[in-house]
């Protein structure tokens, strides 16, 4: 029995979001795939550990880097059972314990993706990752072994430690995954700007697509248009209103030629475009299969709905919602599972020296192609060009890849 039970895993409490977020206010119980009573105090594993200088530190700047020396806080304990579902929200450790599971949470997610094990990118230095709670810092990272969390102030003057902050956190995960997966461009070749906007980008998705893991978030996001998700793509405000951080990131309107060179604001256009797929992707299948009465794909075009149309949408999704929620969770989750494993297999179809829109938002398409979903691949390259990434959709003819056409561009 023993047995059994620790093969369910390990149990956390995380915050999908931050914990002053409207409907956010309460951690949900989250399972990561470790072994009960394998993860040992810190909270700490084979590759990562928790530790929680007593005194702060500075921020990590090289070459002043892992491992921490100074002395710490109590680390995380688990209980008899190994889990760490027991800690009080407003005990020190649990500040530990939450980033330690939110890590754990958001690895465990890209490697199923991926379809195996991401070692560190710097597996070769150091043996673990270095996970620092809490620091005197406005601010967040992701280094050479380390992540390391200071501190957001509301307008009011309070300060929220980013580590209970499921967004940052799984944003400065995606910076790790990436340097794994893609690894920096040759010494002394400057990538141009793309490289580091993508990053950003995908960071972005890395912690939207961890935030749609989580019941509550999917349950609210889905509750609040009566599963019409169309109300959250640049087609309105409503997506800058989203209570959840994620969303308001992605469900922009920005297109390339709005945005310039820095990294934050590059990487919008594509954050959107993979959004707008999402979402694309999760109506078609709606439709498909026939959970909602709607008109068929030939005169849903996400960009250009007009009043009368985002009616019959609105009046077709809300029609006994009640009777639909579960239904229309579980094509969200195929949607985000489909465009979430396309992300993940175009990362090795990228050299970090030659990082572009163009290529990674093709390497998606190739991947999408090669699932079977050629479909979903033409929904994303009208996506990529409605941004303005791309050129114009329509030119890749199937069993071609959509990656060589890169080159035009
Ligand atoms: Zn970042």
């Amino acid at each position: 029995m023993a047995a059994v039970l620790a093969g369910s895993g390990t149990r956390f409490l995380l915050y999908p979001q931050a914990p002053v977020t409207p409907g956010y206010d309460r951690p949900e119980l989250v399972w990561i795939s470790n072994p009960a009573g394998s993860v040992a105090p810190g909270p700490a594993d084979h590759r990562m550990y928790a530790v929680d200088p007593l005194h702060s530190k500075p921020p990590y700047e090289y070459p002043y880097l892992p491992p921490y020396r100074g002395p710490v806080h109590p680390p995380a304990q688990p209980g008899p059972d190994g889990n760490f579902d027991h800690i009080p929200v407003h005990d020190r450790a649990f500040l530990s314990a939450h980033l330690f599971g939110s890590v754990a949470r958001v690895l465990d997610i890209w490697e199923g993706y991926v379809g195996h094990h991401i070692p560190w990118h710097f597996a070769g230095s150091l043996q673990r990752l270095e996970l620092i709670p809490l620091i005197e810092w406005d601010n967040a990272q992701s280094g050479f072994g380390y992540l390391e969390f200071g501190h957001d102030t509301s307008a009011a003057g309070v300060r929220y430690p980013y580590c209970l902050n499921f967004d940052v956190i799984a944003h400065e995960v995606g910076h790790a995954l990436l340097f794994s997966e893609i690894g920096l461009p040759p010494a002394g070749r400057n990538p141009g700007p793309d490289f580091t906007a993508y990053h950003e980008g995908v960071s972005d998705l890395c912690s939207l697509m961890g935030l749609l893991h989580f019941d509550t978030a999917m349950d609210r996001i889905l509750r609040r248009g009566s599963g019409n998700l169309l109300v959250m793509n640049e087609m309105n405000q409503f997506a800058e209103q989203a209570d959840e951080r994620q969303v308001r990131i992605v469900g922009n309107s920005r297109r390339m030629s709005d945005v310039g060179l820095e990294a934050h604001d590059r990487s919008r256009p594509f954050t959107g475009a993979f959004f707008d797929a999402l979402v694309e992707i999760y109506h078609d299948t709606v439709v498909a299969r026939g959970i909602v009465d709607l008109p068929p794909r030939s005169i849903i075009d996400a960009r250009d709905i007009d009043d009368d149309l985002a009616r019959t949408f609105a009046d077709a999704f809300s029609r006994n919602y009640e009777l639909k929620h579960f239904a229309l969770k579980a094509v969200l989750a195929d949607a985000r599972d489909l465009m979430g494993t396309a992300l993940a297999r175009s990362w090795p179809l990228l050299d970090a020296g030659e990082v572009t829109f163009v290529r990674a938002g093709y390497a998606i398409c190739d991947v999408l192609q090669e699932m079977g979903r050629g479909d979903a691949a033409e929904t994303m390259e009208a996506c990529l060009a409605w941004r303005g990434i791309v050129r114009s959709p329509g030119n890749a003819r199937p069993g071609t890849a959509w990656g060589r056409q890169a080159a035009w561009i």
